[in-house]
């Protein structure tokens, strides 16, 4: 069994969204005698992280709504670092894609290390075909799961269908295939996203 930590590592300093300094997680450690205790300020968006509808939905569903066991189970990893500058249904529909699939969109977003603009993402279209094939959810190795398009319709498009979108996945050391994932995230209620370590392991038979 091969487990991969596919888990952007937290630290002052990380790659954030658009390089915003007020997205920086802050460490404030205070040590008494032998006593260290650390505070931590994190964007609910920081690093690996589980989106919720409410992220972009107005009265959208809270964190606590993301099915834990959808995040636990079977996953596709797709090579998609080939792709320019964002996925489409085209390039998904090469794939055996079938309903209940949780599919993670590796791109070349894995083999950089800073933030990059002109990141790769998911296109509406290929938003739309997946959630028409009904998969459980989408994970993407860019900290967005699309760029600056008007009125987010990737977002939505999920949300309205109850895809999961798990975004800041580092997928460099992983090859295109079958894992079982364990997709973590914190146990917060009311949000609209969560960090989460996420693994991805290898030689865990299928039940
Ligand atoms: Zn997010």
């Amino acid at each position: 069994m091969i487990v991969y930590d596919v888990t952007e590592a937290i630290v002052e300093g990380m790659t954030v969204y658009k390089n915003k300094p007020e997205k920086q997680p802050k460490f404030n450690s205070v040590t008494n005698g032998y006593v260290t205790e650390t505070r931590l300020d994190l964007d609910v968006h920081t690093g690996t992280h589980v989106d919720a509808p409410l992220h972009m939905l107005t009265d959208g569903d809270t964190f606590e709504t993301v099915p834990l066991e959808d995040l636990v189970g079977h996953c596709n990893v797709l090579d998609l670092t080939e792709a320019v500058d964002r996925i489409t249904k085209a390039d998904l529909e090469v794939y055996d894609i079938k309903k209940g699939d949780f599919v993670i969109l590796k791109t070349k977003n894995s083999l950089e290390n800073t933030f990059n603009f002109e990141f790769i993402f998911l296109a509406h279209d290929g938003a739309e075909y997946l959630a028409e094939l009904g998969v459980r959810g989408i994970g993407i190795d860019s900290l967005g799961i699309e760029r600056n398009q008007e009125g987010h319709p990737t977002h939505k498009t999920l949300f309205k269908n109850k895809v999961i979108i798990i975004e800041g996945l580092r997928l460099k050391e992983v090859d295109e295939g079958d894992y079982f994932m364990v997709a973590a995230p914190l146990k917060l209620v009311g949000t609209d996203a969560s960090p989460a370590r996420v693994l991805l392991i290898k030689g865990i038979a299928e039940e």
